[in-house]
């Protein structure tokens, strides 16, 4: 069923890799009753690199959760290529969540039994590429984020800034399509900051689409669009935040 919620496609344009439509979440009920979110409509195709900003306990993560299929919302849809993650199967939501979302925790989530090369192996061998394929794989990945010597050591032997680099390694691993990064660069100096969102850039201009979580401006200039949270709904979109001099810190005009 579609919804008027939901914007049609453009024509000429592709169809969206993530389509949020009408999307609420609600915790708990009664007099504890949080609503999370207050029907969110987004949709980000190929190629887009979308920011998140908004206040603490604005719904940033929540978002990103049901976007991933980690979580189901109250009402509304969740589409993710093509398939409704509301409607779908547990299994066929888990091998889209193998196959098609890389997903960088805010907290990493990283296994604390498997070195960095195993940790980023990991969704790959799960789904089925033979284990040597996979640690290549997860090498180069590693090497991209420079941190090819740190392969294979464990995550309670790297710093906050390494395991948050290896968390974003292991969303990328394998071709992703959807990308979903919650403030994947809070552990991460400037300079690291900078090069973890030049590969996110590079993995939208391949054709990804990543969601991004920030609550910093300098990162969100990296997006072609930012979406403003504010309790649960989206107040505000600006396209291309790079041209926006508010956003980048230069003088209005
Ligand atoms: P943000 O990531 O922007 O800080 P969240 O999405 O984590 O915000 O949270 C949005 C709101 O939903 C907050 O008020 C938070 O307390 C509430 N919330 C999130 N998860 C839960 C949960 N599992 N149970 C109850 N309330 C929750
Ligand atoms: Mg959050």
């Amino acid at each position: 069923m579609s919804s008027l919620n939901t914007p049609p496609t453009p024509p000429g344009r592709p169809a969206p890799v993530l389509l949020l439509d009408g999307l609420t979440r609600v915790h708990g009920s009664g007099a504890t009753e949080v609503h999370a979110l207050r029907g969110i409509d987004l949709a980000v195709y190929p190629g887009e690199l979308v920011a998140v900003m908004g206040p603490s306990g604005s719904g940033k993560s929540s978002l990103l959760t049901l976007a991933g299929g980690l979580d189901a919302p109250t009402s509304g849809r969740v589409v993710v290529e093509g398939t409704d993650l509301t409607a779908a199967s547990r299994k066929q939501v888990a091998a889209l969540r193998r196959r098609s979302i890389g997903y960088v925790f805010q907290d990493y989530n990283l296994i604390p039994a498997l070195t960095a090369a195993e940790n980023v192996a990991l969704p790959r061998e799960l789904d089925g590429t033979g284990s040597r394929t996979a640690r290549r794989e997860a090498i180069a990945l590693l090497a991209e984020m420079g941190l090819e010597q740190l392969a294979d050591r464990f995550p309670d032997e790297m710093s906050g800034g390494q395991q948050q680099r290896v968390a974003v390694a292991r969303a990328l691993v394998g071709d992703r399509r959807l990308v979903l990064a919650d403030e994947p660069t809070g552990a991460l100096d400037s300079e690291t900051g900078e090069a973890v969102l030049a590969l996110l850039r590079n993995r939208c201009d391949a054709g990804a689409a990543c969601v991004l979580v920030t609550h910093e401006a300098r990162f969100a200039s990296w997006a072609d669009r930012v979406v403003s949270v504010r309790d649960g709904s989206v107040v505000d979109i600006t396209l291309r935040p790079s041209a926006d001099p508010l956003l980048t810190g230069g003088t209005a005009q």
